[in-house]
């Protein structure tokens, strides 16, 4: 299966699509609070991901800490930098978690996999098993970033994405795609239906930051943005069906 899946013609009871991985940043789970996590809103996202899920497709999700903490807000107001990043990765834990128990409510097994170790809490990054996880049906919510500071989620995410060997990305986030410019400022912004990762750099469209981008590029692993905010939409976006950007070669 290739990135074309996405583009192909397909009824919405089926996809080609085997593997993915949905990334999402923390904001999406704060709903229209300023901070923080919104129950409501994680249900609604956990729904999304059943109605995949119901599909047979595996599901890996990268949720990222931003509704709670971000490492360069922390270093900004003189707290140590790797300090803050690792307060960061811990706000993910606390997003993954709370995806995890609204996921669980609706009957979809899961596992919590955190980069950093912390037994007691949820498992330790093992990739052996957690393809043995996927392979089980059981949605992988990866935890922790990638472990390390200086980075992001969405780098966590196409790390992730490429070991777990994920057809794609499918990047949930408020508009439906990648545009030009700002929609939100912009009224005659103009969405890219596909955009290359050297174009994204380039224009430095915002889809991802750098990093994360390189890594898709440098692996040919196709990024999907579409809109987290039209119901039903992520289940569609994997039938090849409303607006979205692909990112790829
Ligand atoms: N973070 C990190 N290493 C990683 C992933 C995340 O240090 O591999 C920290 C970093 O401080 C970041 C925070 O965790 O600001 C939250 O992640 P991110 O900003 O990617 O969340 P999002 O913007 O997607 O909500």
């Amino acid at each position: 299966m290739t990135a074309d899946a996405v583009n192909s013609d397909t009824s919405e009871s089926e996809t080609k699509f085997n593997r993915v991985l949905l990334k999402i940043s923390g904001e999406a789970l704060m709903g229209d609070q300023g901070f923080g996590l919104h129950p409501p809103t994680v249900e609604r996202i956990a729904n999304e991901v059943k109605s995949v899920h119901d599909l047979g497709v595996e599901i890996c999700m990268v949720i990222g800490g931003g509704n709670i903490f971000r490492g360069l807000q922390g270093s900004a107001q003189g707290m140590e930098r790797t300090t803050a990043d690792y307060m960061g990765m811990l706000a993910t834990v606390m997003n993954a978690l709370a995806m995890q128990s609204a996921l669980e409510g609706l009957g979809v097994f899961t596992r919590v996999i955190s980069a950093i170790p912390m037994d007691q809490v949820c498992e330790p990054y093992i990739r052996r098993r957690a393809v043995r996880h996927l392979e089980k049906k059981r949605v992988c919510i990866f935890a922790a970033g990638t472990g390390n500071p200086y980075f992001t989620t969405d780098t966590a995410a196409t790390l992730r994405a490429n070991e777990m060997r994920c057809e794609a990305i499918f990047k949930g986030t408020k508009v439906d795609g990648v545009y030009d410019k700002d929609p939100a400022k912009h009224d005659d912004a103009v969405r890219y239906e596909n955009v290359s990762y050297d174009e994204c750099l380039q224009k430095r469209l915002g889809v991802m930051d750098a990093s994360a981008i390189a890594l898709a590029r440098d692996n040919n692993l196709p990024i999907i943005v579409f809109s987290l905010d039209e119901p039903g939409g992520f289940r569609g976006i994997l039938a090849g069906k409303g607006t979205y950007t692909r990112v790829g070669g």
